[in-house]
């Protein structure tokens, strides 16, 4: 599917949910508008905040927490914790199928990061066992974080 030309960022959003296969809520539009604008990742405390800020009807906090989750699941944001243990979420880079590639946790700030490399094949089982997924964690610290403690 290829993004359209000169589309609003506001209509970037919709269609991304779309194309995820869901329904196009406020709720949805907004928090995804709010990661995308976050120039790092953000607390479920934060994202609230920002969108309090809004003049728009507030969301409540499961609700938030709900369209969060969705979210990550969609493929559209990346969930991770901070080094104090706290998760943070930021947006998913647009346009992108995720499921192609491997992504890299920083363990300082709780970025998730796309790398250029594709998931290793899925090792050998024994039999009788059947494959339902493989989740691969690769962590460290991303380039701002190392610079920030050396
Ligand atoms: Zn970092
Ligand atoms: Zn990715």
């Amino acid at each position: 599917m290829a993004p359209m030309k000169n589309a609003s960022p506001v209509g970037d959003i919709q269609s991304a949910i779309r194309a995820a296969g869901a329904r196009v809520t406020p709720a949805r539009v907004r928090a995804l508008a709010a990661l995308r604008a976050a120039s790092s990742p953000q607390t479920h405390a934060e994202i609230e905040e920002t969108l309090a800020q809004e003049a728009h009807p507030a969301i409540d906090r499961v609700t938030l927490y709900r369209v969060l989750d969705w979210l990550c699941s969609a493929g559209l944001a990346h969930k991770a914790a901070d080094a104090r243990g706290v998760f943070r979420f930021s947006a998913a880079q647009p346009n992108v199928e995720h499921a192609g590639h491997v992504h890299f946790r920083c363990t300082g700030c709780g970025g998730v990061f796309c790398l250029k490399s594709p998931p290793p094949p899925a090792p050998a089982l024994p039999r009788g066992f059947r494959l339902g997924g493989m989740a691969l964690d690769i962590r460290g610290e991303c380039p701002r974080c190392v610079r920030a403690h050396s």
